[in-house]
């Protein structure tokens, strides 16, 4: 997640209803014969937002992104940058840039050659392009490779090569598509704390697209999660994680249980499915009738069943099925008395555990009452 530095409604002008969006799509709508690709999206962005689209795939982010960049005409709706509507302005005349998966390196040229290329094709005078290349390549740190082709770069090397093409124009909002897509998990992470220092150096709107939900919470200060065309949930990445409010965005971003059951009465529990019963806490009356609960796996404590672990509030027992030891933690799948299977996270802080819970022991789980969120839909 990133962080960024100043006053809080400064870092996060979306909290300041003062602030005036710098990005605005009203009522976006986008169809493919009897397909909604786009379902009447409204978003309000904030200058030097790092913003993600995310969801599953067809759910219409890239028809969105292709919309801001003018590769789509909006059916209705307006977008507005900067308090200008460019919902009528070809892609070539509009203050963004967009940057391709596919990265679209010409493979003749040089990486100095690529990075100038658009501003070459402006009309700037040689020497300022010079000295902007060099700015650029400055910035992705490839200075030593800027006569070499693309073809003779890594994968993380052609990928800064885009981006500083991408930023060379100095745009309004830069848009990327999958931008990490093509590079191994370890080097897409490095990426992706590069990407979030340049934007933040630059401080370039960013509006990204992708399906991977750890990326999105790495480097957006906020995401939509979209579904079918309509936007499921918009928020912090702590937010969307923390308080999914559906089914659907809790079971998208990163792992979760959901424990069913019937709210009991007085509204302050939950007669679990699965047996036992769940207090979410905070106060809050829940309505008469079936609840879902979703509970992260990290946030669920596992002992070792002994003779005095009587049933109690926010308690399940179980025994130990699986074990998937990943270095830094380890997840336990845990065997429900009702037959259920619940998903826990351990960080593994000691090298070596003596005690260590292992297959088909008996089980204790539990977990804080705040830890639980109540799904809505
Ligand atoms: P992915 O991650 O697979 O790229 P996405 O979330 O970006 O998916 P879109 O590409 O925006 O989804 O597509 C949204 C919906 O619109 C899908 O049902 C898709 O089949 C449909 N769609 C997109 N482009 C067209 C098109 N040119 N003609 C017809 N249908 C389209």
């Amino acid at each position: 997640m990133t962080t960024k530095t100043g006053t809080a409604s400064a870092a996060r002008p979306w909290l300041d209803s003062s602030a005036n969006p710098y990005l605005r799509l009203v009522g976006l709508e986008k169809r493919f014969g009897p397909t909604r690709a786009v379902d009447d999206v409204s978003i309000d962005i904030f200058p030097g937002e790092f913003f993600a689209l995310l969801g599953p795939s067809g759910c219409g982010k890239t028809t969105l992104l292709r919309m801001l960049a003018g590769f789509e005409t909006p059916d209705n709706g307006q977008i507005l940058l900067d308090g200008e509507d460019l919902t009528q302005i070809p892609p070539h005349e509009r203050p963004v840039n967009m940057m391709f998966q596919s990265y679209a390196l010409f493979p003749h040229m040089d990486v100095a050659s690529n990075i100038g290329f658009g501003l070459q094709m402006e009309g700037m005078p040689k020497t300022r392009v010079k000295a902007r290349v060099e700015e650029m390549l400055a910035l992705v740190h490839l200075e030593h490779l800027a006569k070499r082709k693309p073809d003779q770069l890594s994968g993380g090397q052609r990928q800064r090569v885009a981006l500083a093409r991408s930023l060379a124009k100095n745009p309004k909002l830069l848009l990327l598509d999958e931008p990490l897509g093509a590079l191994d998990r370890k080097l897409r992470e490095a990426t992706q704390f590069e990407l979030v220092n340049i934007q933040e150096t630059l401080g370039v709107t960013f509006v990204i697209v992708t399906h991977d939900q750890e990326e999105a919470m790495t480097v957006s200060t906020r995401l939509a999660v979209m579904r079918e065309g309509q936007i499921a949930q918009l928020g912090e990445p702590h937010e969307v994680y923390e308080a999914p409010t559906s089914r659907y965005v809790a079971e998208f971003i990163g792992d979760v249980n959901i424990l069913e059951g019937t709210v009991a009465p007085g509204g302050q529990a939950v007669e679990l499915t699965d047996g036992g019963r769940a207090e979410p806490g905070g106060g809050r009356t829940l309505p008469d009738g079936p609840a879902a609960l979703a509970l992260r796996p990290e946030k669920i404590a596992i002992e070792q069943r002994g003779e005095s672990s009587a049933p109690s509030a926010n308690t399940l027992f179980g025994t130990v099925e699986d074990i998937a030891y990943l270095g830094d933690m380890s997840i336990y799948h845990v065997r429900l008395e009702s037959g259920s299977l619940i998903r826990i996270a351990q960080t593994n802080r000691l090298r070596a555990l003596e005690e260590t819970i292992t297959w088909e022991d008996p089980v204790r789980l539990s977990w804080d009452g705040s830890a639980m969120v109540v799904l809505e839909g």
